[in-house]
């Protein structure tokens, strides 16, 4: 593959070549491995910054129909959106339930939008870094939004939190008073909360939600990136098309005054060294997992077992064999 031709062709908008190089950077492949990273570093040049987006809620929300009808409210405005998903499920199911073309069937006719499901991983750091390097392909493929979906499930969370520059949580209206379970650490990382399905027999139950969640969020410590009423919860009905323009409108003047401030570069600049703290624990914890390792370890372990070996004389002779030693 030509890697300076492919990354002539995203630069230029071709659709294929995008599809194609998201493919490449997904590949576990040695060789594909080396060709992403070459095509990465020439996308990089480019320069080209989207808004990332992520987007977290627990299945039925209302995630698909939502990224539909915002997604459509932009390309409106005459936006290009891309959709990716971070899927934790992906891991185990090998499947994807999340970014599915079939889930957002308006959108995914829309010639200035792009839908890509969740890579299948057998681990979530493995989805995260395919995820990360997919969103710097789809900047340099010049969208100005690129929207990134996870379902709240914990982890899956900070993963996408950490490649976005806004963080959404899509809420349902609640039957009772209570605030719904939501982990505190979650509602921390949301820069602004979406109660959905605010129309009819339930517009009322969300704007009560609404309310408790307004005052959950001013009882949280105050965060450098935010301005004056910031974090915030307003409502929407993704069915209805409703609230959408005012969540665009929240969501913009929080970028802008982020970008005044300087805010928005140090984020990015925050991720690069958290991914990199990442890549690296990453790298080192695949090293135990090739047969070689996991043959030593469980002989080492016997030996710790048997009292022949302490734990931390079988801990370095296993990190010599790995070569990690110091
Ligand atoms: P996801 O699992 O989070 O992607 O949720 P879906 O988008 O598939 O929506 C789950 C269900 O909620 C579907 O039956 C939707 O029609 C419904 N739904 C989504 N948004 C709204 C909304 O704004 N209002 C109402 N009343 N229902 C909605």
């Amino acid at each position: 593959m030509n890697i300076a031709e492919l990354s002539e062709k995203i630069l230029n908008g071709d659709r294929r070549a995008l599809a194609r190089a998201i493919t490449l950077v997904e590949s576990g492949r040695e060789d594909h491995r080396a060709q992403a990273g070459e095509l990465l570093a020439l996308l990089a040049q480019s320069g080209r910054q989207a808004l990332r987006i992520g987007l977290s809620g627990t299945p039925g929300v209302g995630k698909s129909t939502f990224i539909e009808s915002f997604g459509m409210m932009l390309v409106a405005q005459g936006l290009r959106v891309a959709v990716l998903a971070v899927d934790p499920s992906s891991a185990r199911s090998g499947g994807s339930i999340l970014g599915d073309k079939t889930r957002m069937e308006r959108l995914s006719r829309e010639k200035n939008a792009f839908i890509r499901p969740s890579p299948s991983q057998t681990n979530l750091g493995g989805v995260a870094r395919r995820s990360r390097e997919a969103v710097a392909v789809c900047e340099a493929a010049g969208f100005d939004v690129v929207l990134i979906e996870t379902v709240g499930v914990g982890q899956s969370e900070t993963v996408v939190a950490q490649m976005s520059d806004l963080f959404l949580l899509l809420l349902a209206p609640a039957g009772g008073d209570e605030l719904q379970g939501v982990k505190r650490g979650i509602m921390e990382m949301a820069d602004i909360i979406l109660v959905n399905k605010a129309d009819g027999d339930l517009k009322s139950a969300a704007m009560r939600t609404c309310a408790d969640y307004s005052g959950a969020l001013r009882l949280l410590r105050k965060r450098p990136q935010d301005p004056e009423g910031y974090p915030k919860a307003q409502t929407v009905s993704a069915l209805e098309d409703s609230g959408l323009q005012s969540a665009w409108d929240a969501m913009q003047e929080l970028v802008d005054w982020r970008r005044e401030q300087g805010h928005w570069d140090q984020t990015r600049a925050d991720q690069g060294r958290y991914w990199f703290g990442e890549d690296v624990r990453q790298a080192l914890l695949s090293r135990l997992e090739t047969p070689w390792a996991r043959t030593r370890m469980a002989e080492l372990s016997d030996q710790v077992a048997e009292g022949d070996l302490s734990p931390a004389t079988a801990a370095q002779d296993l990190l010599k064999g790995l070569g990690v030693a110091g």
